[in-house]
């Protein structure tokens, strides 16, 4: 809950504006500053959230994206390290204060080809493990014990929806999607007497960086004709409904998945 002190929301109403329906939430967002993720960050600034952009690798985009939105910071961390997504956590508290309200978790991977189950080697396996699902975790879990309670704690997960598609040739990738989205459903319920709430957001193909690679010409539109829209999605068709997750107009849905993916599937 924002302190009597800083939240001006009941002035701005008195003096007949509407405030931002995120004004005065602290929201991290890992994979912020790429894909998906860097839509996210500027669709919740502008929503009037002060953004922590969670990167990892080259810091340039993370911070010339940060520098761009209202008081926003990047900060890097790896989230399959749970040190680094607890420094993630404690750098968010350092630079807005202690009340952190909203975790959007969108860092993932995907490997530009999968082969069938009987020829994934336990390394690709473990490989997509550890970003997507023990990713997602850990931030989930720093989410559970540090977000703020008392109805305005957003928890969004990542999903996908060849979880729904169970498309061959993705076992591994699905395998990981399905742990978040069953991870976020149990979490909705451990923390549903908290207010926090926790959904995951369940995308089918969407035009970034991670749906390109490895796609010729030819395969993007064909999976574009497979969409009954006969379009792919853009991060923005996703970004407003992470939005609307972490408004307070979604304080019923808890435990979902949303899927955002044009009648896909
Ligand atoms: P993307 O590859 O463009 O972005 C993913 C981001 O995650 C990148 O910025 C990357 O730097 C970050 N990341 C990767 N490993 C990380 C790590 N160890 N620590 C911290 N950050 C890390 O992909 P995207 O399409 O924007 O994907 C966003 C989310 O949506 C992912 O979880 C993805 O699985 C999911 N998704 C994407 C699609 C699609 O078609 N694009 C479809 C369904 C689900």
């Amino acid at each position: 809950m924002s302190s009597p002190h800083t939240d001006v929301s009941p002035l701005l109403e008195a003096a007949g504006h509407q405030p931002l329906p995120l004004h005065g939430r602290v929201a991290i967002v890992t994979g912020g500053a790429g894909g998906i993720g860097a839509v996210v960050s500027s669709h919740l600034a502008s929503l009037g959230a002060r953004v922590v952009v969670s990167y990892i690798g080259d810091p340039v985009p993370a911070e010339q994206l940060a520098a761009s939105l209202n008081g926003a910071v990047a900060v890097c961390a790896d989230v399959s390290d749970a040190a680094q997504v607890e420094g993630l956590f404690d750098a968010a508290e350092a630079a807005f204060g202690p009340e952190i309200h909203i975790l959007v978790a969108a860092a993932g991977v995907q490997d530009a080809a999968y082969p069938a189950i009987a020829d994934t080697e336990p390394e690709q396996w473990e490989r997509a493990f550890a970003v997507n699902a023990r990713g997602t975790f850990l931030c989930c879990r720093q989410a559970a014990r540090r977000l703020v309670r008392g109805g305005r704690g957003r928890i969004v997960t990542f999903s996908s929806s060849n979880v729904a598609s169970l498309r061959p040739g993705y076992g591994a990738y699905v395998a990981t999607k399905a742990a978040v989205e069953a991870m976020t459903k149990v979490l909705a319920k451990e923390l549903a007497g908290t207010g926090i709430t926790a959904n995951s957001v369940a995308p089918g193909p969407v035009a970034t960086p991670m749906f390109y690679a490895g796609k010729s010409e030819e395969r993007v539109k064909a999976v574009a004709s497979e969409c009954p829209m006969k379009r792919i999605g853009e991060p923005t068709d996703v970004a407003p409904v992470v939005g609307f997750l972490c408004s307070d107009a979604a304080g019923w849905i808890n435990g979902q998945v949303i899927r955002v993916n044009g009648g896909y599937v």
